[in-house]
Parts: C-alpha cells; structure tokens; sequence
C-alpha cells in the first residue's frame, strides 16, 4: 500500500556554483522526506540514449517528480523520447506568466488537428516537471515535491483500497495511524547519484502533443537527423548529426513543436511564450524579427551557414521551404486579420 515517489534532480551543465547549491539544498531537504526516492542526474539533455544515466530514469517505476533547468515541455519531451513516457501531471510551481501565455496559445486550439499524441499509448502515470530557473529558494521546490507527493500518496492509498474491496480512503477520521503529512508512508529516502561525463550534446527535441507529423523539418533538414519510425512518424533518428548552435527547423516548424532545450531564445528551448512576444513587441510579430527578414529566410541562412561549414553548397530557399511558405502567407493573413479583430475588441 506503501506509494513512494521518485524525484530526479537534473544538475545544470554549467557547474555554476550557484546553481549547484540549489541542488544540493534540494536534496538535502528531501533526505528527510519518508516515502521519497532522489536519483540526481547529469543535465537529462546531455545524457546519452543507452548511458547508465538514462537506464536509471527508465528503471523508475510509478509517478516521477523532474527538478531541472529546463523549461517543463523541454524536460517532458526529452524523457518521452527515451521511453520515459507519461502524462503531464499539474506543477503549482511555474512562471505565471508563462502559464498564462500557455492558456492564450491554446485558447484557439479548437481547430482539431490530429496531432501524433493522439495516436501513442502512455504510460499509466504521471510526470511532474518544475523548472528551477523559476525560484532561487529551495524550500519552494521542496513544499512542492512533498505538495505533489501527497496528492499521489492519498489518491493511489484510495485507488488500492477500492481494488482491494476496502469501503474507504483511511482519513484522519477513520484510521487512527494515518498521518496527513506521510499519506501512510513511512519509509526513509534513498539517494542515488549517477556521475557521468558524456560531454555537452545538441539536438532537436519534438514536443508531440504539437507536432501534426507534416514532414516540413524532414524535407528542411540536410543533415539527415530526422527519420520516420514504423508507422511513418517523424522522429529524431540521428540527434548527433544535428548542427551545435543551429536551431534552424524549430523556425520552420508550423507548429512550434521543435525545442532546443539549450538556445538562448526562451520560445526556442521550450518556453510556452510564443503569445507573450506578440503582446509585447508588435515588431516581432509572426517571427519577422530586426532586419525585416521573416523566420525560413533566417533559417534558410542558418541551414546555409552549416552547410557552407561542412564544406557543402549553400541552398538558400530553394530546398524544403515552398510548402511552408504558401501555408504562412496564408496563416500570417488569418493571425492579422485575427489581431485586427482583437484590437477591434479592446476598441483603441
Ligand atoms: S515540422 Fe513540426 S509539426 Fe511538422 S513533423 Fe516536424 S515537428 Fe512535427
Ligand atoms: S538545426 Fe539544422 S541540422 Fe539540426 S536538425 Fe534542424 S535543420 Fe537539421
């Protein structure tokens, strides 16, 4: 009956000392914590697909708590993409800004695009992301993690008890050894540290309750990182090959459904801010930044760049982008006409 919960404390790459002692803070905070499991890990992004690493995040059973650097859909997609699947359990802890960016993005979803999540089975469980870029003070992290452990201790002790023919959740009312604090947990933590150095990597990662599977960064792509699985799904098949720095097909992607965990553009590590650069500088709008170029005529030059680096020739636009180019005229025509509507709104 006993439900324990694993957290994951993903380390920066930077070894900033900073940084470092937050994590450490955490998990020593979390050392007291009955009924909680703390594996601490390299940067999730750098650790390699059959690394020691990564075959301890997949042993973890049961719902998962990942405290990292990374903005929370990065981290998802990244332990989805290694087999670490789930669905997306509520953080209270987040940038409020961004979570209302998040609403407003999706608000106009209703469109019912099939999208590859659809079509996937997950994992029975569910994995919660915070993002330590949000709070320098440890103890948020730490009420947060006994917050969720909690909920998940109470919900899966009612679950069990059902199954087993029980009559009812144990409360304080009911049962006298049940405590609140532990959910009826009363086993000590255990730590596992994995050191690893497999060096600073750099790939695309695909968010897919985004992603539509339209092919448009495979045929951008001339690196041959992109590939299809059995049933013709895009996929990341050679990350390794992808270009260190070049975040060219996340611009490309009609959906936004490409990350780069590690750019420095918050939109293109998996920040959910798309919408917040639209309300706070019109300039910016539809990814037609400074010099007045629109978002596949960088990403043509930055593919070029890497071409040219490779001692390939350059292609500029005429490989990969046409299809993409008639779908945004005509979607930048209906985000326009629906800016004009919303000013219309405001009535300024
Ligand atoms: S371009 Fe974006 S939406 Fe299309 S298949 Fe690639 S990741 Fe998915
Ligand atoms: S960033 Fe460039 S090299 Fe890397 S996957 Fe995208 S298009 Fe290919």
């Amino acid at each position: 009956m006993a439900k324990r919960i694993s957290v994951v404390v993903s380390q920066s790459p930077s070894k900033n000392p900073a940084k470092r002692k937050l994590e450490e803070d955490i998990v020593a905070g979390l050392l007291f914590e009955n009924g909680i499991d703390v594996t601490i890990v390299p940067n999730l992004y750098d650790i390699k697909p059959e690394s020691t690493g990564m075959l301890a995040l997949q042993q973890i059973a049961g719902n998962v708590v990942v405290v990292s650097w990374l903005f929370e859909r990065a981290a998802h997609w990244i332990l989805d993409r290694n087999t670490i699947t789930g669905h997306v359990g509520e953080v209270l802890l987040k940038n409020e800004e961004e979570e209302d960016d998040a609403e407003a993005e999706h608000a106009g979803d209703e469109d019912e695009k099939d999208r590859v999540i659809d079509s996937r089975s997950l994992k029975n469980r569910k994995i919660y992301c915070l993002d330590l870029k949000i709070s320098n003070r440890a103890e948020d992290f730490i009420e947060e993690v006994k917050r969720i452990h909690q909920e998940n201790a109470v919900q899966i002790v009612g679950l069990g008890d059902i199954i087993n023919g029980g009559t009812s959740m144990p409360t304080p009312a009911n049962d006298p050894n049940f405590s609140p604090e532990e959910g009826g947990i009363d086993q000590p933590s255990i730590v596992n540290r994995v050191e690893e150095s497999g060096g600073r990597r750099w790939y695309p990662v695909i968010d897919y309750s985004r992603c539509t599977n339209c092919m448009e960064c495979i045929d951008f792509c001339l690196f041959g990182v992109y590939g299809v699985d059995a049933v013709d799904t895009i996929l990341v098949e050679q990350p390794d090959n992808c270009r260190k720095g070049c975040p060219a097909c996340s611009r490309v992607c009609p959906e936004n459904a490409i990350m780069f965990p590690q750019h420095k553009t918050p939109a293109i590590a998996g920040s959910s801010d798309g919408v917040a650069s639209m309300k706070i500088d019109l300039s910016q709008l539809f990814g037609a930044p400074a010099e007045g170029k629109s978002a596949e005529e960088i990403a043509a030059l930055e593919r070029d760049e890497q071409l040219v680096a490779a001692g390939r020739d350059a292609v500029g636009m005429t490989v990969g982008i046409p299809r993409r180019q008639d779908d945004k005229s005509k979607q930048t025509k209906d985000d326009l006409d629906d800016l004009v509507d919303q000013l219309n709104d405001l009535d300024i």
